[in-house]
Formats: C-alpha cells, sequence, structure tokens
C-alpha cells in the first residue's frame, strides 16, 4: 500500500492561514484556564493582574487588544478571559459585520460585563468602525431613525461590555480605533521547548501514544506556532498508526514530516520556492512583496503573515526599505553557495 502523505490525503500546506477540516477538532485541544495556557508568559502576567484588578472592583475589562501571527493562541486567550472573568463571550470577525446595524444588534445583544471578540479586527469596515468608537468609550450607539430632514438621531446606552479584538496586522489599525484599546498585548512565537508541552498535552487529550524526543522533533519543526504543531501531530500520527505501531518516536516523527516535505526547521514547500525565487529570479534580492508573491503564485498576504514571520526569525529573510532579500543563512540552508560580495542581511554590496 503507498501512501502519498504530500498530496493524496491532506490537500491544504500544513502551513496553511485558513481553518483546515482536520482543525475541526481545535476545540478540544483549547486551553480552557489561563494555568493551562502555555507560553506566553508575558502577556499571561499582564492579564492576569487586570483581570484580578477588573474582578475585585466588580467591572468589565478594559478593551484588549491581541495582535500577533495566525494560529498563536488569540481566540483561545479571548475564550480564557471570559472563563476567568465568569462572563459570556460573543465571537465574531470584521469581515462578517458588513453593515453598521449588524454591529448594533450584536452590542445590543449584549448583557453587563460580556465580552465581544472580533477577530481579524483590521478588517472592519469605516461605518462600522466609526459605531464601535463612542461603543467602546461611553457605552452607548447613535442611531439614525427616519431619512432626509425629518432624520432623528437617538442615543441608545449599552452594557458595560468588553471588545477583545484580534489582528494580524496591528499596523493597519486606524489610529482613532487602536487608541480606544486599554490593554495591547502581542503575541510572540513560541519555543520549542513550549511547542514540545503543547504536543505532549494535546497528544494525551487525543489519547496519542508519543515518545518526548518525537514531541520535541514535531516541536521543532512547527515554526513557533501552536496550530501547525497540533496539525503536525495529527498527521505524523496517522503516518504511526499506519507505518508504525501507532507510537510516535522521534524516527517516526522525522519520516513522516519527510513524506510532507517539510525540512528539520519546518520550512514547508512554498518557503523553500519563495526563498528560491528571490534567489534565482532577483539575484537574492531586493524584490517588492507584491512582485515576489506574483513570481510564485500565492497572494501577498498569505506570504507576509504566515510565511515571512518565520522566515524573519530564523534570519532567512530581511525587509529592507527597498524590498525583500535573502541572507547567507538560507543560501546555507538551501545548500547554495553564496555569492560574492553580500552582507549578512543578504544586501549586494557595492565596490
Ligand atoms: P489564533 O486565534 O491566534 O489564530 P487560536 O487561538 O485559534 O489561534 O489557536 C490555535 C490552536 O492552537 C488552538 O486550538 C489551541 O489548541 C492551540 N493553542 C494556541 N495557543 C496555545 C497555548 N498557549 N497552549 C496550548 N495550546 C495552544
Amino acid at each position: 500500500m503507498s501512501i502519498d502523505f504530500g498530496t493524496d490525503i491532506y490537500e491544504e500546506p500544513i502551513v496553511a492561514k485558513t481553518f483546515l477540516q482536520e482543525d475541526a477538532q481545535e476545540g478540544s485541544l483549547r486551553p480552557k484556564t489561563l494555568r493551562e495556557y502555555i507560553g506566553q508568559e508575558k502577556a499571561k502576567g499582564n492579564l492576569a493582574v487586570f483581570i484580578e484588578a477588573a474582578k475585585r472592583r466588580g467591572e468589565s475589562l478594559d478593551h484588549v487588544l491581541l495582535h500577533g501571527p495566525p494560529g498563536l493562541g488569540k481566540t483561545t486567550l479571548a475564550g480564557i478571559i471570559a472563563q476567568e472573568m465568569g462572563v459570556n463571550i460573543r465571537i465574531t470577525s470584521g469581515p462578517a459585520i458588513e453593515k453598521a446595524g449588524d454591529l448594533a444588534a450584536l452590542l445590543t445583544n449584549l448583557t453587563e460585563n460580556d465580552i465581544l471578540f472580533v477577530d481579524e479586527i483590521h478588517r472592519l469596515n469605516r461605518a462600522v468602525e466609526e459605531i464601535l468608537y463612542p461603543a467602546m468609550e461611553d457605552y452607548a450607539i447613535d442611531i439614525i431613525i427616519g431619512k432626509g430632514p425629518s432624520a432623528n438621531s437617538i442615543r441608545l446606552d449599552l452594557p458595560h461590555f468588553t471588545l477583545i479584538g484580534a489582528t494580524t496586522r496591528s499596523g493597519q489599525l486606524s489610529a482613532p480605533l487602536r487608541d480606544r484599546f486599554g490593554v495591547t498585548l502581542r503575541l510572540e512565537l513560541y519555543t520549542a521547548e513550549e511547542l514540545c508541552r503543547i504536543v505532549t498535552r494535546s497528544a494525551s487529550i487525543l489519547g496519542v501514544d508519543i515518545e518526548p524526543d518525537g514531541a520535541l522533533e514535531i516541536a521543532r519543526r512547527s515554526r513557533g506556532t501552536p496550530r501547525i504543531a497540533n496539525r503536525m501531530l495529527r498527521r505524523v500520527r496517522d503516518f504511526a498508526e499506519v507505518r508504525a505501531n501507532g507510537v510516535i518516536t522521534r524516527a517516526v516523527a522525522h519520516e513522516a514530516l519527510r513524506a510532507l516535505e517539510i525540512d528539520h526547521l519546518g520550512l514547508d514547500p512554498i518557503d523553500r520556492r519563495m526563498l528560491h525565487a528571490v534567489i534565482e529570479n532577483y539575484g537574492g534580492g531586493p524584490v517588492g512583496l507584491e512582485t515576489l508573491a506574483a513570481t510564485i503564485g500565492e497572494e501577498a498576504v498569505t506570504l507576509e503573515d504566515v510565511y515571512e514571520p518565520y522566515l524573519m526569525q530564523l534570519g532567512f529573510l530581511t525587509r529592507t526599505p527597498r524590498g525583500r532579500c535573502v541572507t547567507r543563512k538560507a543560501y546555507e540552508h538551501l545548500g547554495l553557495s553564496i555569492p560574492a560580495g553580500m552582507s549578512e542581511n543578504g544586501e549586494q554590496l557595492r565596490f
């Protein structure tokens, strides 16, 4: 029997930003309390203080903005905040709120201290965003009744709620919206050690037999991202069940990830295509993001949100004012010879 783990079973790349069919089990893997939430010590420490203070005063928590690349645990953290505060959470997203009326309906249905979680908040349209300003600041919205000269504006009071916004790009948030968040927390890519704990925890929830070395092997290749670690765990589990005796050892994890074309640093075929394109078509850079995206047939936002953060963390890619450059380290990783006159950050030195 032959199994092609690269294409047959899984059509989507493991790094995919969008929610995959296989992520359906994500809910069961989500930590429910701050204590269970692994890593992000700084954000957790700050939150614990704010939550405790709000609870003591019997008030709603200040509005919170969570930012960082996809799959790092923003939605999970919002759920935990609700749980720790003992309040309800309503979940929606920027693109789902099309009209000002949609947001008004959401807001007026909240009860005191509830949390409204808006994912991808940078994608809210202007008209909707303007409703949010007085809602966040004064817990009120202005509704226009009627049309033309007889139109009347009435102010509707809202319960004291907490808005939690999540974004992969805080730079795209308008200044008035950003300023209305009392707490801003930036989530960082996870270390291999933290991801190892996440993989071990998920394996025990899913009832998967995994050796510590197997967990570490998956953790090291998960590009700092829990969602990717969990996806890898599920795919490696399938491999272990079919090819081995069901136990994820280091060798099994290695074999499975090799079959998925994920290298020892966690780079997938798109990462490699991206680096090769900069090197082969643009002499190592600089090249603009849009041009690069068009060259490899991916969307610029996907490259920027999903692929670049990890390549930059590895020191394989730099952003210069003139565009993206591939570094010496990336040439070395790909086994290519480094061109003469290349600086550390990938720019060609001119003599
Ligand atoms: P985001 O909203 O940032 O895209 P999610 O909150 O949906 O990310 O997290 C993706 C998955 O990763 C969750 O289902 C959860 O199982 C896992 N996860 C995220 N952060 C953690 C963490 N700190 N500890 C354990 N698991 C986590």
